[in-house]
């Protein structure tokens, strides 16, 4: 049987191989990095187990950063590599607090590796990345920080903070395709990665990916994901058309008045304003309740509501404002319907409070 029908989705024209170098250079601006681009076929994952997968060794000690399940994960991978990770990790579904780390630091002197998420879209927290990487430098440590979910959605500052190693994905507040992702490395990560040799042969392999570097960064080898890559040309070149501080902006925006809509309703924000992520606001639902059950009860409206991701964040509902999703009609549908949620459990909220609140919050950004 032979099926007669057209999809854009098949025989994707190829992606022009003098392109690539082109797309790393606008990741990079986005970063705010003059440090080395490369470039993963594969969601950001890969990326992030690549980055720990490269620079750990037997003999090399790790301090990394538990605030989600994505560090517990990063953990995992850099004691599969050999090496040895003391996990600092905050309180459940909280930002760390900088005297942990500073306290991690003085505790584990032969430390030469710290690992950090910077926002978290499990719990909405943002991390104090400025102050740790301060930190950081001090103490001469190769640092990778996941800026996955926070690129886009906070400012980030690759050089000016000295990051070593920020990975990065297109597909939460770039709006963009799930199945690449990026990483930047500077010189001193390198010198890491390959002295002595680390992993090659392998999609985990750092050192592979700069051979496309080496190689006068022209097309990429093997097969390429075509489809992917057209995609995140698009999406690129629509942050562009907005400009990356209006992107943020607009993140800041939308969190900023999901926070005041929330504390309108009477149930403010799980987390404090200066350890917020811009990429999804969560409550703390009241004593009796479950996340589910009042998610369930308002799943009919559509709105981006979603249960807490990780230890801590079982009582937590997100409101999610990432990507497109950072807007003002879909943070009053947010606010609102969490608020009629609480109104069907038999909560008394003022939902006009919470709109008009949100409101004033959009109303005040035109200046
Ligand atoms: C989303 C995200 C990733 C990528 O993982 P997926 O859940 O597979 O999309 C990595 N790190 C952080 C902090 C993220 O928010």
């Amino acid at each position: 049987m032979s099926l007669d029908r057209w999809s854009p989705f098949l025989d994707i024209p190829a992606f022009p191989g003098n392109r690539y170098a082109v797309i790393a250079d606008r990741l990079a601006a986005l970063m705010n990095t003059r440090n080395d681009l490369v470039m993963v076929q594969a969601e950001a994952v890969v990326a992030l187990e690549a980055a720990a997968t490269s620079i750990m060794r037997p003999g090399v000690k790790a301090i990394n950063i538990v605030t989600s399940p994505y560090g517990q994960w990063f953990g995992e991978w850099m004691r599969r590599a050999g090496g040895e990770v003391i996990d600092v990790t905050a309180m459940a579904a909280r930002a760390i607090g900088i005297d942990a780390v500073a306290a991690a630091m003085a505790a584990h002197p032969d430390a030469s590796v710290l690992s950090l998420v910077h926002a978290e879209s499990a719990s909405g927290i943002c991390n104090p990345l400025a102050d740790i990487m301060a930190m950081a430098r001090a103490h001469g440590l190769i640092t990778i920080v996941d800026a996955v979910a926070s690129v886009g959605g906070h400012d980030l500052d690759v050089d000016t903070l000295g990051i070593d190693i920020a990975v990065i994905g297109p597909q939460k507040a770039l709006a963009g395709p799930a199945g690449l992702s990026a990483l930047s490395i500077s010189p001193a990560a390198w010198e890491r990665i390959e002295k002595p040799q680390g992993p090659v042969n392998s999609i985990l392999s750092l050192s592979d990916l700069k051979l496309w570097i080496d190689n006068g960064r022209g097309p990429l080898a093997g097969t390429t994901v075509n489809l992917e890559w057209h995609a995140l040309d698009a999406a690129l070149d629509r942050v562009e058309a907005e400009g990356m501080d209006a992107v943020i902006a607009r993140h800041t925006l939308a969190a900023k008045a999901t926070r005041a809509g929330l504390a309108a309703l009477g149930a403010p924000a799980w987390a404090a304003a200066d350890t917020a992520s811009n990429l999804v606001t969560a409550v703390e639902v009241p004593d009796g309740l479950s996340p589910e059950t009042l998610i369930t009860s308002v799943a009919h409206l559509g709105q981006p509501l979603a249960t807490g991701v990780g230890p801590g964040a079982e009582k937590l509902v997100r409101l999610t404002h990432t990507g497109q999703l950072a807007r003002f009609d879909v943070v009053l549908g947010a606010v609102s319907a969490y608020g009629m949620a609480l109104i069907m459990a038999g909560h008394k909220v003022d939902l006009g409070a919470a709109s008009s609140a949100i409101a004033d919050c959009y109303a005040e950004s035109r200046g």
